[in-house]
């Protein structure tokens, strides 16, 4: 190819923000030359790292939009350490046809077994197949729920978690809830019905959850609401990993003496 026609087609790709195509441009042609690349494999080689390249970064920067407290995957969860999980169930959900269906996803269990460790899980996967997603602590949502009310924001802020196919609300625990955080949190689950997907984890019954948002009646209808579509993973009592995993203090593999001694 004439050099100058080359420098031209670098230019337009350059223009066109496929800098690294630009780049490898020389390189590709000469092994297309070198191994007798047919034209599709030329183009193919030429393209790919670029595509593969801008996935990553998309991803990258829905994990980071998504805002999760720390980076937890299905790669580093111990399958085999708790009895109480329905591992099928779970592994189903994790190929995320729920989010497309827009189900909720409510994970019940006691604190350190592994809930907030598989919402964030599902998250970032769901970060890798394209979903912009959404983490909350609970008790974070509700404080910026309540603050919607003093500018009259609600239905702006919750229009823009609609936007999120997933949105996680981690950690549903005792704090002293209002009567409005009971009324916020059913226009949320309201306007996201059926619309878009929600993953909920609590450490409390379900029966619990009305103490918390402050209005039991309206709870009851919300939780009927909630349940009617929702799958449920109940790790019911299960182990902690936190004080039984392998770093934990009921760990049953032997400890190195200098951790035991702090004792
Ligand atoms: P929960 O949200 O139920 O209180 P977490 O998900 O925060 O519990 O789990 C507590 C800690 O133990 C986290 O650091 C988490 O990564 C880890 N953990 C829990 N279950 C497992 C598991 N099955 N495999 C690997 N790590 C786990
Ligand atoms: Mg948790």
């Amino acid at each position: 190819m004439a050099s100058d026609k080359l420098e031209q087609l670098k230019g337009y790709f350059n223009e066109l923000k496929l800098n690294a195509v630009a780049q490898r441009l020389d390189e590709v042609l000469e092994r297309a030359d070198k191994e007798k690349l047919g034209r599709v494999e030329l183009l193919l080689e030429l393209v790919r790292d670029e595509a593969l390249r801008r996935h990553e970064r998309a991803v990258e920067l829905r994990v980071q939009a998504a805002k999760f407290p720390e980076t937890k995957t299905f790669d580093t969860f111990d399958w085999n350490f708790q009895p109480e999980l329905n591992v099928p169930q779970v592994k189903d959900l994790a190929e995320l046809r729920f989010i497309d269906e827009a189900r909720p996803v409510v994970l019940l269990g006691k604190p350190g077994t592994g809930k907030t460790h598989l919402a964030i899980s599902f998250g970032v996967r769901a970060c890798q197949s394209g979903y912009r997603v959404r983490f909350y602590k609970a008790k974070d949502l509700f404080r910026a729920l309540y603050a919607t009310l003093a500018d009259d924001t609600t239905e702006r802020f919750l229009a823009g978690l609609t936007r999120h196919p997933l949105l996680i609300i981690d950690e549903l625990a005792y704090f002293k809830g209002r009567p409005e955080h009971a009324y916020l949190f059913f226009d949320l689950l309201q306007a996201r019905s059926e619309k878009a997907s929600t993953i909920l984890t609590s450490n409390l019954r379900v029966s619990e959850w009305g103490d918390v948002l402050g209005d039991v009646k309206l709870t009851a209808a919300l939780v009927d609401r909630l349940m009617y579509r929702a799958h449920v993973v109940n790790i019911k009592n299960g182990r902690s990993y936190r004080t039984e995993g392998p770093e934990g203090p009921n760990a049953k593999t032997v400890r190195a003496p200098s951790r035991t001694a702090k004792r």
